[in-house]
């Protein structure tokens, strides 16, 4: 179970991990915002699980619910408890899905960012799959060039690249 934040950033995933795992892409992001940026990134995810011809779920679009769960980090700054929560709010979905299904395994195409911290990413997906009996792949994707191959492949597949994270604080 593959949580993808983004279609450009779960090209390189899903070429790394296709090699090990059989693949099920979860694209849950209720922190993306306005509706209009959320349809742009959510058609990308499908025409490259089109593309890579791999299993997409695609849970309803709830923004309420994603701000909900940070009520009191509205203004924090972008890097921190905001975005704890975010990454928790997103990867609980991720391994309770993942749990269900039957999957042994889950992961984020998050670290191919290079501003978001492996360290924070991987220490929250392991808490959160422990609680959930799954196992959580620790990974940096950025590494051996993973940002700059998720760059080039999205040019090549003609995606979408936004230009701030996904929720309205973090639109510059
Ligand atoms: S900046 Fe990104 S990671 Fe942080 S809360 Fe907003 S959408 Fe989530």
């Amino acid at each position: 179970m593959l949580h993808a934040c983004c279609a450009p950033c779960a090209t390189h995933v899903i070429d790394v991990l296709s090699q090990t795992y059989n693949l099920t892409i979860l694209f849950f992001n209720p922190n993306i915002q306005p509706a209009n940026e959320y349809i742009k990134r959510s058609e990308d995810i499908k025409n490259l699980c089109d593309i890579k011809n791999t299993e997409l779920l695609m849970p309803e679009y709830n923004p309420e619910i994603w701000l909900e769960s940070i009520k009191g980090f509205e203004s924090e700054p972008e890097g921190e408890e905001r975005c704890r929560v975010c990454f928790s709010f997103r990867f609980k979905k991720a391994a309770e899905t993942a749990a269900m299904a039957g999957y042994s395994n889950f992961a984020t195409t998050l670290t191919v960012s290079p501003h978001k911290d492996p360290k924070v990413i991987n220490s929250i997906g392991k808490n959160i799959a422990d609680e959930f009996g799954v196992k959580f792949l620790e990974e940096d994707f950025k590494k051996k060039d993973g940002y700059k191959k998720s760059c080039d492949l999205s040019r090549k597949y003609g995606l979408y690249r936004q230009k701030y994270c996904g929720c309205v604080y973090s639109i510059h």
